[in-house]
């Protein structure tokens, strides 16, 4: 349902949290948030308010680092309870991504990774791309790459974000068929479902067209389709007021 990541030299877990915060009024049943830090993903979710997550971070900190995605559901696929919950991780612990929309296709992708061995820990649609993405990953490509390449095998609607532990100044993010903006600040950069999420820290905006993924450093921000070809985007100003 809301969608933040964040790359930057702020305390991505604060940014992240204040950004899902500021989307509540979407509605949502669970929420959740992966840092990647010290060649690490470091993952806190819990079903209910986001005051429940807020209490499982308070007894369990999350790494002060810089880079970080954070989700609230809107249960489609799965009951709204913690596993379920995003952010979901590849069995390798190296990647951790979140979604909104609904993957068409996920049971089909799923018998395929149960049967090369897989095991799924959640009900949701939404894992089968942790996997894939995986695999990908394991066959050398980066996270970019491997984004593109399963988006290719995805039906449906999906915003994705996702991070890498071995690339943490890194978050990609893709979508069809459901919105994603960049937030372009000064040394630290934003996507998010909603501007809503990132008004505060910039007013400067990219919307991504259909098919099309963002990579953002805390300096950079590169938008290509799903074959890797660039594609033009033209930045806007958000008018809104707090
Ligand atoms: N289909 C996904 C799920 O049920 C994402 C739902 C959403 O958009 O929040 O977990």
């Amino acid at each position: 349902c809301g969608i933040v990541g964040y790359v930057g030299a702020k305390s991505a877990s604060e940014v992240v949290v204040e950004g899902l915060r500021r989307m509540e009024y979407r509605g949502y049943d669970s929420a959740g948030i992966a840092i990647a830090a010290d060649g690490r993903l470091a993952v806190a979710k819990k079903s209910g308010k986001l005051a429940n997550l807020e209490a499982a971070i308070a007894e369990q900190p999350l790494p002060d680092a810089g880079t970080g995605i954070g989700h609230t559901r809107w249960a489609t696929h799965g009951a709204p309870n913690d596993v379920n919950a995003h952010p979901h991780v590849a069995d390798s612990g190296r990647v951790a991504v979140i979604h909104n929309g609904i993957i068409e296709n996920f049971m089909s992708l799923r018998a395929e990774l149960e049967g090369a061995g897989i095991h799924f820990l959640s009900q949701t649609d939404t894992e089968v791309v942790a996997h894939l993405l995986g695999a990908e990953l394991d066959g050398g490509a980066d996270l970019a790459g491997a984004m593109r390449a399963v988006c290719r095998r995805l039906e449906g609607a999906f915003t994705l974000v996702a991070v890498d532990a071995e690339d943490p100044g890194t978050v990609v993010a893709a979508r069809r068929n459901s919105p994603l903006v960049v937030g372009l600040g000064e040394g630290e950069n934003f996507v998010a479902s909603d501007v809503a999420a990132f008004i505060e820290h910039t007013r400067e905006a990219v919307e991504l067209g259909q098919d099309q993924l963002v990579v953002i450093t805390a300096d950079s921000w590169t938008v290509t389709d799903f074959a890797g070809e660039p594609a033009a985007c033209k930045p806007f100003r958000v008018e809104w007021d707090l």
